[in-house]
């Protein structure tokens, strides 16, 4: 998973594309990145860790112009470090040319296999470079055919950014699995993966292009070109809502706090608990706790309490191992659990490795009975659009049942949102992709039906 931003016409516009990046933060820690365009020359400069520890105002300072591209990049598996950081930034026949992508390229490995074997040099190993190769070699007459064509090649899950000299492209996938917003601030146009990065600088929110749409930003104005395909029903991911996204954030046109309240009082009423008080795994499940407390009426509380400043790569010396590392990110408050019945909230359960930890925490400061709720379905199958998940092996939704589950993270009941209700929760704003929870894939898994190992999502 990944944000991203681009802005098209405003003066110092890396300056605007760092606090898009600033509010994007959550959609990834790994690497920031932001290239500029001034008088045919770009600029580009990239770092690993967070945007605040690789940008000040001397680097600011040094990526003039009024087009910018920037990007944030979650950690995944394999393929960490700068090399492939974004944006990609690369000089072909038509200028400089800067891509900045969120999602998954089903078909990147058949693509790149087929790149390769006609003589390009690839210099990472993440899908986006892919969508680079074939604009570059591309036999269209002009730039806007050379990106549709590129695009049209592509399956699966792309939110995507270019940057042609002075000129920004923003298109999404046709099943629009991930998010995009386009707004106006500073006399120009912002391009981001959510509101909450427009609402950062002021912006004044436009539209959220439709699935397929590919829109060119020149000199102030902005063009539709023609869409690409529709190959299905509309998919965004409805685990924007369920985890990823800021609940300050609007999202498929919903609220994401609204929509994870839903998400809450939908769980209330399908797994009822008689308890004391209810609390949230903080801070992604804070809105899905606080709607089954207004649903059930039951006190809603603060029992745990999440450190904001452990660092990504923070182990001690001493200490290490999974408990430990619950540790150093939660702790129970004594003073609202201590011989209480609760219920706990969790927006959902992937591993179950945290869960079993928080919940020796609550016991530990003196929980009598623990209620366990996930405003989500098990998920079961991993995505292959664009969010990290661990394999199938990995998912205990998909390897144990629900009693399994409840004993191995050691609760006195454990109850999931059902697939229907979480789908009814939302109902005005889908439908959605719900493949990790139901096993459905919209778009097609070229690669992985080919036996091809996916390539390093973004
Ligand atoms: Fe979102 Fe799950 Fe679909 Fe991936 S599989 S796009 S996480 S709903």
């Amino acid at each position: 998973m990944c944000g991203i931003v681009g802005v098209q016409g405003t003066e110092r516009a890396a300056e605007t594309a760092f606090m898009c990046l600033y509010a994007l933060q959550h959609r990834g820690q790994e690497a920031a990145g932001i290239c500029t365009t001034s008088n045919g020359r770009a600029y580009l400069h990239r770092a690993t860790g967070l945007v605040i520890e690789g940008f000040n105002d001397t680097v600011l300072a040094g990526l003039p112009g009024e087009t910018a591209l920037g990007h944030v990049r979650y950690s995944t598996a394999g393929g960490s470090g700068l090399v492939n950081a974004q944006p990609i930034l690369v000089r072909y026949h038509k200028g400089d040319l800067a891509v900045s992508h969120n999602g998954n390229i089903t078909n990147a490995q058949i693509l790149r296999q087929e790149l390769e074997r006609e003589g390009a040099l690839f210099q990472t190993t993440v899908d986006t470079e892919v969508i680079v190769h074939l604009i570059a070699r591309s036999r269209q007459p002009t730039v806007d055919e050379q990106i549709r064509e590129a695009l049209s090649k592509l399956v699966g899950a792309f939110s995507v950014l270019l940057m042609v000299g002075d000129t920004l492209y923003a298109a999404r996938d046709p099943w629009g699995f991930r998010p995009l917003v386009v707004g106006r601030a500073r006399g120009g146009w912002v391009v981001a993966s959510e509101t909450c990065a427009l609402d950062l600088i002021g912006a004044q929110i436009a539209c959220e292009p439709a699935p397929g749409s590919i829109l060119k930003i020149e000199r102030g104005e902005v063009t539709h070109l023609e869409p690409l395909e529709q190959a299905g029903d509309p998919a965004p991911c409805i685990f924007e809502l369920v985890y990823f996204a800021r609940p300050d954030s609007r999202v498929w046109g919903a609220s994401v706090d609204r929509a994870r309240r839903a998400f809450g009082r939908q769980l209330a009423r399908e797994q009822p608990a008689a308890a004391d008080c209810v609390f949230s795994v903080p801070d992604s499940s804070n809105s899905a706790a606080l709607g089954f407390a207004e649903e059930s009426a039951i006190p809603y509380e603060l029992g745990l309490i999440r450190n904001h400043y452990v660092g990504r790569t923070f182990i001690h010396p001493y200490q290490k191992g999974r408990d430990f590392r619950v540790r150093i990110k939660y702790n129970a408050v004594r003073e609202v659990i201590d011989g209480k019945s609760v219920v706990v909230v969790d927006d959902s359960l992937v591993r179950g490795t945290t869960s079993r930890g928080l919940i020796a925490l609550i016991r530990e400061a003196g929980a009598r009975e623990i209620h366990f709720r996930v405003a989500s379905p098990p998920v079961i199958s991993p995505c292959y659009y664009g969010i990290d998940m661990p394999t199938k092996a990995e998912l205990i939704g998909a390897t144990h049942s629900i009693d399994e589950i409840r004993r191995h993270i050691a609760v006195d009941s454990l109850g999931y949102l059902s697939l229907e209700g979480m789908h009814r929760a939302v109902a005005e704003f889908g439908p959605f992709c719900d493949a990790c929870f139901s096993g459905r894939y919209a778009a097609p898994l070229v690669d992985l039906e080919m036996g091809r190992p996916a390539s390093t999502r973004c």
